[in-house]
C-alpha cells in the first residue's frame, strides 16, 4: 500500500470540521479588520527566500524543499508567507499608490523538520501581511488580531510574549554587546549556536537546545540597547495593546528566527499548554528593511502566522469542541421510482435554498433510510409517499420531537426554512 510522505497528514471526519470551523472564523475576523485575501504561489524562485528569510536562517540552512523544473530553473516549495506576499506587493507595483495595503492568506508551508506532534512537513498557516504603514497603531492591531482571533476559536489562557530589536542602530549596538558577552563562552553552546555565532547571533538566543542554560539567562537584553526613538516607538505599542485589553509580557528572549525582522516581535502562546517549542501557536514582527531588500521600494511591513495544525490540536482538547458532530438539515425519504423522481425536485430545491439536505442513493429500505438520516442527525425528515403526492402533500418528520406534519408539496421550502 502506498502512505502518505513522511509529516504530512490527512484531515479528515470531526477533525475536518473543525478546521472548515477556523478556516470560517479567519475570514470572518480578517474581514472585520478590514484585510483583504491575498493567494500566492506554492513555490517560488528559490532565490526570493534566500534573500528574504536569509541565506543563515535553520529554515534556508536546513529545511527548504528544493528542486529544479524541467526547464532548470531553482524552485522552492514555500516555508512561509511574508516573501510571496512582498514579492506579489513588489511585482504588481501595488507601491504606486500611498495607500496601506491589509492582506490576509491562508495556505500549506513546506518545511524539511524533524516530525513530531505539531512539527510537520506540510502544515498550514494563516496570517497577515500590513505593508505601507510605520504606525504602532498598526503593530497593536496585527497583534490584537491575531489574540481576538486565538480567542474567538475559545484557546485560553492566550499570552503574547513581545520584544523589540529596535532600529538599525539599536541592532547593531545589540549585536556587538551580544558578541562580546557570549565571546568567552563559545565553547558551552550547542554545535548549531557556535555556528550562529558567527552568522547569525541572535539567533542564539531562541536556541531550544541552550534555552534554559545560565549563559543565555544572563544574555544582555535588546530593550536596554535602544535609541530613544525605538524605546518610545515600543513604549507605544504596549500602551495600544493595553488599551486593546490583550494580555503580554515583554520578553528579551524573544528574537524570532528569520533574518528580517526589526522593532516589534513577538509569539503568542497559549498558557493552558506545557511549555514547549510546540505551544507557540502563532507570531510574528515587523520586517522595515525586508521590501527595500527584495525590490529598492522603501515602505514598511509587519505580519504574522498561526499554524491551523496546532490550533485543532489544542481546539480537540477542550470541552465544547469534543463532541462536534455533522449535522443536516433534512433528508428526503422515497422507495418507488416515481417517489424518487419528486425528491430529485425537492432536494434541489432545499439545496437551491441553502437547506443542508440529502437523501439516498444506496437503494436502502425506509428502515435503513432511517438509520441513515440519525446517522447525519438530520433535523427534519421529509418521507414522500405516493399518495400523498398525488394529493399534492408530503409528510415531514422534525426528527427531535417526532412531530409530523403534511405539507404542500410547494411550500416545503419555506416550511423548512422557517422551522429550522
Ligand atoms: P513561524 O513561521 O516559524 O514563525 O511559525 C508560525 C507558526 O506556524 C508556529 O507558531 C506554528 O503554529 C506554525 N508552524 C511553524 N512550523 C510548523 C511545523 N513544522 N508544523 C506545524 N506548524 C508549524
Amino acid at each position: 500500500m502506498i502512505t502518505k510522505p513522511k509529516g504530512t497528514t490527512d484531515i479528515t471526519g470531526n477533525d475536518a470540521l473543525l478546521w472548515e470551523y477556523v478556516n470560517s472564523v479567519v475570514s470572518n475576523i480578517m474581514t472585520a479588520y478590514n484585510y483583504e485575501y491575498i493567494r500566492t504561489p506554492i513555490f517560488e524562485m528559490s532565490e526570493l527566500y534566500h534573500r528574504s528569510v536569509g541565506e543563515n536562517s535553520d529554515i534556508v540552512r536546513k529545511e527548504t524543499y528544493d528542486f529544479k523544473d524541467k526547464g532548470n530553473r531553482n524552485l522552492t516549495l514555500r516555508p512561509e508567507g511574508t516573501a510571496g506576499v512582498v514579492r506579489s506587493y513588489l511585482e504588481n507595483k501595488l507601491y504606486a499608490s500611498p495607500d496601506i495595503k491589509k492582506y490576509y492568506y491562508n495556505g500549506t508551508m513546506y518545511r524539511y523538520e524533524r516530525p513530531q506532534t505539531g512539527r510537520l512537513r506540510e502544515f498550514t498557516q494563516f496570517g497577515v501581511e500590513v505593508i505601507g504603514s510605520n504606525d504602532p497603531i498598526i503593530d497593536a492591531e496585527v497583534i490584537s488580531l491575531q489574540y481576538h482571533l486565538l480567542e474567538a476559536l475559545h484557546i485560553n489562557n492566550l499570552q503574547v510574549n513581545i520584544n523589540t530589536l529596535g532600529d538599525e542602530e539599536s541592532r547593531a549596538n545589540y549585536k556587538e554587546a551580544l558578541l562580546k558577552y557570549l565571546k568567552p563562552h563559545i565553547n558551552e553552546l550547542c554545535e548549531d549556536c557556535k555556528e550562529r555565532f558567527k552568522t547569525n547571533p541572535l539567533r542564539i538566543l531562541d536556541c531550544k537546545i541552550d534555552a534554559n542554560s545560565e549563559i543565555l539567562k544572563n544574555a544582555p537584553k535588546t530593550i536596554n540597547y535602544l535609541t530613544k526613538d525605538a524605546k518610545d516607538r515600543f513604549e507605544k505599542v504596549l500602551r495600544y495593546l493595553d488599551l486593546l485589553e490583550v494580555d503580554y509580557e515583554v520578553n528579551p528572549r524573544i528574537v524570532r528566527g528569520l533574518d528580517y525582522y526589526d522593532h516589534t516581535v513577538f509569539e503568542i502562546v497559549s498558557l493552558d499548554k506545557e511549555e514547549t517549542s510546540q505551544s507557540v501557536l502563532g507570531g510574528g514582527g515587523r520586517y522595515n528593511k525586508l521590501i527595500k531588500e527584495l525590490g529598492n521600494k522603501d515602505t514598511y511591513g509587519i505580519g504574522f502566522a498561526c499554524g491551523i495544525d496546532r490550533i485543532v490540536n489544542m481546539m480537540k482538547e477542550i470541552e465544547l469542541y469534543k463532541n462536534v458532530q455533522k449535522e443536516i438539515d433534512c433528508y428526503v425519504m422515497y422507495v418507488s421510482e416515481e417517489e424518487k423522481l419528486h425528491a430529485i425536485e425537492i432536494v434541489q430545491n432545499l439545496r437551491l435554498n441553502g437547506v443542508v439536505t440529502e437523501t439516498d442513493s444506496l437503494n436502502k429500505g425506509l428502515k435503513g433510510q432511517f438509520k441513515e438520516a440519525d446517522r447525519l442527525n438530520a433535523k427534519f425528515l421529509i418521507i414522500l409517499n405516493n399518495e400523498d403526492l398525488k394529493k399534492g402533500l408530503v409528510n415531514v418528520k422534525d426528527n427531535h420531537t417526532k412531530e409530523e406534519e403534511k405539507v404542500d408539496i410547494d411550500e416545503i421550502v419555506e416550511y423548512i426554512i422557517g422551522n429550522l
